[in-house]
């Protein structure tokens, strides 16, 4: 590249950063696992994956696959276990040069600090409390369904539900009505069956965790407008499964509206500008993503310059792909997954200075 040096010829070359450990959360364990390792392996990275000791198999079925599309031995390795001894031990072990982690941010913060006694690198992708935000002059029947899918999807259990809704004042009441008969419409049960809308909780901590959030929205003084329970009835098999909720009248210093619950609880904060949406749309730790609803470009074009999030969705929510960068700001992580970016988090730069000169320096003492 041309250079502010005379007789100088300087390039940058783009290395394999080293052996990646890869340590991953139960709930998508397939997708986090293509996520990671496909520009890991792409950069020329080894990969170790620790996936999560709830959700493994599909790991070690990917491993099979790996082994029979012909990937050379030892590029892609997986050890299984629980986080506090297989975790830690990938984490810590020496020859691993970088940590792709995905999970709560409270693991996630140990993981940090333990990568960082190494001066490891460190991607960090971790939970959020997504603000979908809803304005009188949206489609509100797309945005009732964006709403719905937003929380709802995977029964709540991903990163990025939208679990505080923001809904303008002028069409709150409206636009409950609306979420409450779609909430209605819900088919709890086997979440194996394609019709299916809303499944089981997946471990007995979490379930308890989800009842224990709606108990505290509830003693917070939020209102339930729909389900709030343990859910009962047809196609429900075993007892994790808990009834589709959705609180109003939650204000954003509740617990309910900062802190992840990863279940199927809507809460519902009101606005009346959009100064004060994005002021409530930010005011929590979390910056994984955000949702908006509005038909005037403008304000599409303000409300994703404003918000804190690595992702912002107008008009549309949970839209992913590998050629779109996903990641967290705020508590929500550290780095970028898809997109060219996720190739860079595998690769170390390193700068290449090359004299051209003939001439020996006239002072030793001074480099040119
Ligand atoms: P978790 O933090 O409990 O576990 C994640 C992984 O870390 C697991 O493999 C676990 O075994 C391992 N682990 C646990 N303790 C460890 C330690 N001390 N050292 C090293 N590894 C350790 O998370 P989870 O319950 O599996 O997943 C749910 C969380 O993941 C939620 O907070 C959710 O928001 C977050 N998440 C984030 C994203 C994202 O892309 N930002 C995606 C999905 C889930």
């Amino acid at each position: 590249m041309p250079i502010d040096k005379p007789e100088t010829f300087a390039f940058t070359r783009h290395e394999p950063v080293g052996v990646v450990g890869a340590l991953t959360a139960w709930n998508s364990p397939l997708l986090f696992v293509a996520w990671k390792c496909a520009p890991a392996l792409a950069a020329g990275c080894a990969v170790v994956v620790k996936p999560s000791e709830f959700a493994s198999a599909s790991t070690l079925e990917f491993a099979r696959l790996t082994k029979e599309a012909g990937l050379p031995d030892g590029m892609f390795n997986v050890v299984t276990g629980y986080g506090g001894e297989a975790g830690t031990a990938i984490v810590e072990h020496p020859d691993v040069a970088k940590i792709t982690f995905t999970g709560s941010d409270v693991t996630g913060a140990k993981v940090y600090e333990a990568a960082a006694r190494q001066i490891k690198r460190v991607s960090l992708e971790l939970g959020g409390k997504s603000p979908n935000i809803v304005f009188a002059d949206a489609d509100l029947k797309a945005a009732a369904a964006g709403a719905i899918s937003g929380i709802f999807a995977a029964t709540g259990q991903t990163c990025i539900a939208g679990s505080r809704l923001l809904v303008q004042n002028s069409i709150r009441e409206e636009f409950v009505t609306r979420l409450v008969e779609l909430a209605r419409t819900a088919k709890l049960g086997d979440p194996m069956q394609a019709d299916t809308n809303i499944g089981p909780i997946t471990t007995p901590p979490q379930y308890a965790k989800v009842l224990d959030y709606i108990a505290l929205a509830k003693s917070e003084g939020a209102r339930c407008v729909f389900g709030g329970n343990p859910a009962t009835g047809p196609g429900v098999i075993g007892g994790q499964f808990v009834e589709p909720t959705i609180f109003t009248g939650v204000t954003n210093d509740m617990r309910i509206a900062q802190e992840e619950v990863f279940g199927p609880v809507l809460s519902i904060i009101g606005f009346d500008d959009e100064a004060e949406a994005l002021r409530i749309g930010n005011d929590v730790i979390y910056g994984l993503a955000a949702g908006v609803w509005t038909q005037d470009i403008g304000r599409a074009m303000r409300m994703s310059k404003g918000l804190r999030a690595g992702t912002v969705w107008v008009n549309t929510y949970r839209a992913v792909s590998y050629m779109m960068p996903f990641g967290g700001m705020k508590r929500s992580g550290i780095g970028r997954e898809s997109g060219i970016e996720s190739i860079r988090e595998f690769l170390e730069t390193k700068s290449v200075w090359i004299s051209t000169s003939r001439d020996a320096p006239e002072n030793p003492f001074v480099m040119r």
